[in-house]
């Protein structure tokens, strides 16, 4: 019998108990990682995750999780769910339920209407009360916006994007905003029949184009997970994490022998390949036995005031533990450093 384990970032440190307790229990890591980022996806102080997410740039909550199997290699995913507040049971029911690994906004929304779930308003009013003072004060465009204007109805939120995309701000406003609105759940988990599950959930990049997908659907960017060599996860800028497959990066070093360590590292030095100020990434890694690390290039959490941690417990230290990430540093000298430049 294996010793269970169950890790993840630093949202999930009152969620990881319960996850614990069905490990304990023998339950498989499947459902422990399900029920862990239920109970994130279900609090409504988390403005990253699920219900009470902040919205995209129209003002609506489109979710995005995704799980994988590391002792089968299934994977189950949705993105841009906009009616249901616990994408990660909906992600698992496209793994077990579908021959597909990943269904997309209205049809995403329709498979977990077949199956029952509950509707429920994503928009928290603190979410919406946030969107709305973004709009009228701090978006990238070069006037304000008349706040008045922008706090009546849906058509306003419908100029700024108009405006944002035909005065080309995108680029612009992304860099800035992505690296302050940011945030995901990641849990790993490894039961007692040693199998390791990983799971990932978000409302995404606050306030991001209708339709962006970032790295947390997406299998081998945001989330991997193999049975026989470990599973990894990540936080941050998702088009970095899409652009480099992240996740996959991890898991391959440690099928070539690195460790969860080293692992972790390789993967986020491989930003520096891109040979400009990428943003933010965090990965979080656990080998086959169950070690974990986590790796960032950011040393301070934004929202949270402290360095960058995640959580950890296990069958010997069931209290949720909390461990430092290591910091990568993957600034590039100069413009243009990157391999592929
Ligand atoms: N990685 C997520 C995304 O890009 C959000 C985040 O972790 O900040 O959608």
């Amino acid at each position: 019998m294996h010793n269970v384990i169950i890790a993840g970032t630093i949202n999930s440190v009152n969620a990881i108990p319960k996850g614990m307790e069905l490990l304990l229990q023998g339950k498989s890591a499947l459902d422990a990682v399900e029920e862990t980022i239920k109970i994130v996806e279900d609090n409504p102080n988390d403005w990253s995750v699920g219900s009470g997410g902040l919205p995209n740039l129209l003002g609506e909550v489109e979710l995005d999780a995704s799980i994988m199997d590391g002792k089968t290699l299934k994977t189950g995913a949705v993105a841009g769910l906009k009616k249901y507040k616990n994408p990660i049971s909906i992600a698992r029911q496209v793994m077990e339920q579908t021959p597909h690994a990943l269904l997309v906004g209205e049809g995403a929304d329709q498979f977990a209407s077949v199956l029952c779930f509950e509707e429920t308003e994503l928009l928290s009013e603190n979410a919406s009360d946030i969107h709305q003072d973004f709009l009228s004060g701090k978006s990238l465009v070069n006037k304000p916006y008349d706040a008045e204007e922008t706090m009546k109805k849906k058509e306003c939120y419908f100029k700024i994007f108009q405006r944002l995309v035909q005065e080309k701000k995108m680029m612009e406003w992304y860099t800035k905003y992505a690296k302050e609105n940011h945030g995901t759940v990641n849990i790993i988990a490894k039961d007692m029949n040693g199998d390791i599950c990983c799971g990932v959930s978000t409302s995404g990049l606050s306030f991001k184009l209708p339709g962006r997908t970032g790295d947390s659907p997406i299998i081998g960017a945001g989330n991997y997970a193999d049975n026989r060599y470990g599973a990894a996860a990540c936080i941050g800028v998702g088009e970095i994490a899409i652009r480099l497959s992240l996740a996959r990066i991890a898991v391959y070093e440690m099928s070539k022998g690195k460790t969860a360590e080293e692992a972790a590292i390789l993967a986020i030095e491989t930003i520096k390949d891109l040979g400009e100020d990428a943003g933010f990434l965090t990965i979080l890694v656990m080998d086959k036995e169950g070690h974990t690390v986590s790796a960032a290039n950011f040393e301070f959490s934004i929202f949270h005031q402290e360095r960058m941690h995640f959580w950890i417990a296990d069958s010997l230290n069931p209290i949720p533990t909390k461990r430092e990430c290591l910091y990568v540093d993957t600034t590039t000298e100069k413009e243009g450093e990157g391999y592929h430049r």
